[in-house]
């Protein structure tokens, strides 16, 4: 692929895609990268799109051929991306510096096309957050506890500052949303905490059963008899491992974010305090201590406190087997 003219670059693009089904986008920050899924359709769309403004601006092809070299913002996709990272190191891209005008104008259409598509992928994820039963402000919260504030782009570089200046304020919001909701979700615990179990009593309001009142289940019981080994739900750090009156052995896991999982009922802890577990490690068996009304597992999954539904968790993003 020697020529990455105007529609013939989208085309090309467009080859690189599944036939069915999505593949993604990279969109190129400082220092890191946004991921965006994409199909041949929002390719088609863009195609014509861009030969609309073609009719009235002669000059965009080559622009956004510009961009897509100069690396201001970048489709990558599979080989294309080894490809595209060539394109950066070459002498090429070193001379296009020049034509940064063009490139910028591009650059201003260019959002135009993917506003739509980065719009869409952020509300997409902004309903698995609400599915999780969380909100975006914990999400934040959660997200700028661990990176700090400042936002996605660094002004510092030159790339950044065209797309703070070019890219549509909403779609860098929206980046930036997308960016935050994938740094938590990649921090929920994904992993099924028992091998083969099943599901005895779900998450919400329920008659307690032992006592008999109705009160809130804060998270859900396991129950795996041929494979009773309580596995870590995500990567962390131990952060308490002993007995604790009605909770009985329980071990919690801290998987940083604000992001805790939480084992109770053990009937031996296998980690202690300090420990770094990988998602899936042993950390102890299922049991019967404290207050129960047999042997399971009571899993529950906190952020700031606050209790998500751990069936939703791995409905969202569990690793299912
Ligand atoms: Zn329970």
């Amino acid at each position: 692929m020697n020529n990455l003219h105007g529609d013939q670059w989208l085309e090309s693009l467009k080859s690189k895609l599944p036939e069915k089904g999505r593949g993604e986008i990279i969109i190129i920050g400082d220092g890191d990268s946004t991921h965006v899924p994409i199909d041949r359709g929002d390719i088609e769309r863009m195609i014509r799109r861009q030969k609309r403004h073609a009719a009235m601006r002669g000059w965009l092809y080559k622009g956004v051929a510009a961009v897509a070299c100069a690396g201001l913002v970048a489709f990558t996709l599979g080989t294309f991306d080894k490809y595209i990272h060539q394109v950066v190191e070459s002498a090429k891209y070193q001379a296009l510096a020049e034509k940064r005008q063009a490139a910028v104008e591009a650059l201003d259409l260019y959002s135009q096309f993917t506003a739509d598509i980065v719009a869409e992928h952020a509300q997409s994820l902004e309903t698995q957050v609400d599915v999780l039963g969380t909100d975006m402000q914990t999400v934040e919260e959660s997200i700028d506890s661990i990176l700090g504030t400042g936002g996605m782009i660094s002004a510092r570089s030159a790339s950044a500052d065209v797309l703070n200046q070019h890219v549509p304020q909403t779609s860098l919001e929206s980046l930036q949303r997308i960016r935050s909701i994938e740094e938590f979700m990649a921090k929920l615990p994904a992993r099924v905490p028992m091998a083969a179990s099943h599901m005895t009593s779900g998450f919400g309001m329920r008659e307690h059963p032992v006592s008999g009142h109705l009160l809130p289940h804060r998270g859900i019981d396991l129950v795996s008899w041929d494979e009773p080994a309580i596995l870590a739900g995500g990567p962390g750090r131990v952060t308490f491992a002993e007995a604790d009156g009605s909770s009985g052995k329980m071990v919690i896991i801290d998987h940083g974010a604000g992001v805790e999982s939480y084992y109770l009922h053990m009937a031996r802890i296998d980690v202690e305090v300090g420990d770094t577990v990988a998602a899936g490690d042993v950390i102890g068996l299922m049991g019967d201590t404290g207050q129960t009304d047999g042997g399971h597992l009571h899993y529950e999954i906190r952020v700031a406190g606050r209790h998500l539904d751990p069936a939703k968790v791995l409905e969202v993003i569990g690793d299912v087997e």
